[in-house]
């Protein structure tokens, strides 16, 4: 494999939270320093003068690194984002202009736009659903509505186009 350094290497908080993407090079610095130990690795032994090491897919930082708790900006876009553009009613997956956003409370009654409000819902369910509660409506909503967090919301934005196989695990992904 002649392009191994190319390979992007997932690096996990202390606690398995994964929080950022790295390049191998670095990667592999992390570990030769200690600051970082393999959780996932290839079978491609990277040779260097001095050491050899297994291509690693997944490393782990020794110590765990504060990571601020920045909240995540409410929009329409990132609410789409947080529920993976699925229909929280039927479970269905749409495209984004085919998903609208439903207040769970419905704001005639004075529900919010806000994280904790308000969930994706295609069309079809939001026409059922109207001015009523899901309750109301004899509707489930697959999660109840949740500012995410940071770190789960890069993990479904930076984290999923370029995600390894063996990332996966780590990784709010399926
Ligand atoms: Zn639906």
């Amino acid at each position: 494999m002649s392009n191994w350094t190319s390979t992007n290497v997932l690096v996990l908080n202390a606690s398995y939270e994964a929080i950022h993407i790295c390049d191998v090079r670095r990667a592999l610095k992390m570990l030769v320093k200690g600051v970082a130990s393999v959780e996932e690795e290839s079978d491609i032994l990277v040779r260097a003068e001095r050491w050899a090491i297994r291509l690693p897919y997944v490393i782990r930082l020794r110590q765990y690194v504060q990571i601020p708790h920045r909240p995540v900006k409410f929009s329409r876009r990132n609410v789409l984002v947080r529920d993976r553009y699925t229909c929280q009613y039927c479970h269905n997956v749409f495209s984004a202009g085919e998903l609208t956003l439903d207040h769970v409370q419905p704001r005639s009654r004075g529900g919010k736009t806000t994280w904790d409000n308000v969930l994706s819902a295609c069309k079809r369910c939001n026409l059922v659903k109207s001015d009523r509660t899901p309750a109301e409506a004899s509707m489930t909503a697959l999660r109840s509505p949740r500012a995410p967090t940071i770190t789960y919301f890069m993990q479904l934005t930076r984290f999923s186009n370029v995600a390894h196989e063996s990332w996966r695990k780590y990784l709010f992904l399926k």
